[in-house]
């Protein structure tokens, strides 16, 4: 199934999905309702009967899950006006980011089997015009705010995958969201993606970069940096709108190895967290709903030391800085849901667990797997909403078990980092140790999986029973 082809009409064929069980979830997502899918053939019709022992029926109190408003007494805009740089950081960084999702969301295909125009990259996965596009618009504005100060800037994508076809149909659909007042050539185009090609393949940063960091050093001054990942799970973008495709526009501020800003513009995921459906139905007529569709898409903030908020992916002001409509997030809090029924948010593709070691820490923690043999209370989606969904109070765990030899890229864990320590979860090594994120573009080596909770014993009971299943499996 070729999942991208340019609009020309020559198909670019992506192995890596077609190939792979993602095709499998592909078509599972389809038939479902909720989006509770699991590895195992099944078929409409028990879909539905299986959900009732599935996360999407736990029921519990709506108090732990209803977002509560902002800070009761003064607010700014749905902000604390005491949040901390709401106008140096917090404003622009929404503002750029809506413009992403504005690009994202536009391009987002309907279903698994719409087009979009893009190229498969040497590593396999795949890259469309609104990764480029959403990348070009971001660093443009950020570097126009934050150059001056000899910010570094990290980003996933590179200039040198585009051509003139490609960069031609960027211009356009910018032009076409009024956004060619950023950026309207090519050259400009290409430039704006490259300020973000500050690293080279193994992760280390270029030495120009390093040379400069080291000059500040000297000088007693820090460089900040922002690493962006333009369309964080490219593969959900792709998998469509109505299909369940969650994807999300994923930015942090770095300083010191340490995110201490993170924004997750998700344009698919609706913004009611008691709104489980999270394949945005279609009607009889073939079209969806207004009431969901107005549902749709929301975006993470959060400053350390200010709480993390969840806001309109767009404003209703129609002004991108806009911060009204802000709710303060929290994650399901220690003890609030029985163990037994703790819900498991991880990737749709295999690589997060390709030794299958999830299922093994959910048995720990649920006591059992279902009578299929899969895990319980599981919801599986692509990208970074999945630490949105946590900090929420939507999930309590997510776990990222790649191969050994896999080393994380940055931008796909730090925004997340930030936005779930502010929601009172955690984000640790296996070993429980906090993440360096101050090292280039990659992770440490070191790193052989990253583990996320809503917190405190819940965070202990998964490092637990990751240790465990780990010992049981070295005497095997
Ligand atoms: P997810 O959407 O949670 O599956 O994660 C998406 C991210 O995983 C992508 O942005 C990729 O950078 C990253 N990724 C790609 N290939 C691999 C791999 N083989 N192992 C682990 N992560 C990968
Ligand atoms: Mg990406």
């Amino acid at each position: 199934m070729n999942l991208l082809t340019r609009r020309s009409g020559i198909s670019f064929l992506l192995s890596s999905i077609s190939a792979s069980q993602s095709t499998l979830f592909l078509r599972h997502s389809t038939l479902t309702n909720a989006f509770l899918i699991k590895p195992v053939v099944f078929h409409a019709q028990n879909a539905h009967a299986s959900s009732t022992h599935h996360y999407g029926k736990v029921t519990r109190s709506a108090s732990t899950i209803k977002l509560s408003s902002g800070d009761d007494a003064e607010t700014s805009d749905g902000f604390p006006t005491d949040y901390p740089n709401l106008d140096l950081l917090i404003r622009p960084s929404i503002g750029a980011i809506r413009k992403a999702c504005r690009i994202a969301s536009y391009l987002q295909p309907e279903t698994s089997n719409s087009q979009v125009s893009g190229i498969t990259k040497t590593d396999t996965s795949p890259v469309t015009i609104g990764d480029f596009a959403a990348q070009a618009i971001v660093l443009k504005l950020l570097h126009e705010e934050f150059g001056k100060d000899q910010d570094v800037f990290i980003a996933e994508e590179s200039s040198k995958n585009l051509d003139d076809e490609l960069s031609n149909e960027i211009l356009s659909v910018l032009e076409r969201l009024g956004l060619d007042d950023i950026i309207s050539t090519q050259k400009d185009l290409e430039e704006s993606i490259d300020l973000g090609q500050t690293y080279k393949n193994d992760g280390d940063l270029l030495d120009s970069i390093k040379d400069m960091i080291e000059e500040r050093k000297s000088k007693s001054l820090t460089t900040r940096t922002w690493c962006l990942d333009p369309i964080d799970g490219t593969r959900g973008f792709l998998r469509g709108k109505y299909d369940g495709g969650q994807y999300c526009v994923a930015l942090a501020l770095i300083e010191n190895g340490v995110p201490v800003l993170g924004l997750l513009g998700c344009p698919n995921l609706p913004s009611n967290p008691l709104h489980e459906n999270y394949e945005w139905e279609k009607n009889e007529q073939g079209e969806v709903d207004m009431i969901t569709e107005k549902d749709r898409g929301c975006i993470f903030v959060a400053h350390r030391g200010g709480g993390c908020f969840q806001l309109p992916l767009y404003s209703p002001k129609g002004d991108d800085h806009d911060l009204s409509g802000a709710q303060r997030v929290q994650t399901t809090q220690s003890g609030s849901l029985p163990l037994e029924q703790s819900r498991f948010c991880i990737g749709v593709e295999k690589y997060g667990d390709p030794e299958g070691k999830v299922s093994a820490i959910a048995t720990k923690i649920h006591g059992k797997l279902d009578d299929d043999g899969d895990i319980l209370f599981t919801r599986r989606m692509d990208s970074q909403v999945k630490y949105g969904v946590v900090a929420r109070g939507g999930s309590e765990f997510i776990t990222r078990l790649p191969k050994k030899s896999y080393q994380e890229w940055i931008w796909d864990h730090a925004a997340g980092r930030i936005v779930i320590e502010e929601a009172g979860g955690k984000q640790t090594d296996t070993e429980g140790n906090l993440i360096d994120y101050g090292l280039g573009a990659k992770l440490d080596m070191n790193v052989n999986g990253i583990l996320i909770s809503s917190g405190g014993m819940y965070h202990d009971v998964l490092l637990e029973a990751y240790q465990e299943q780990e010992q049981e499996r070295s005497k095997e």
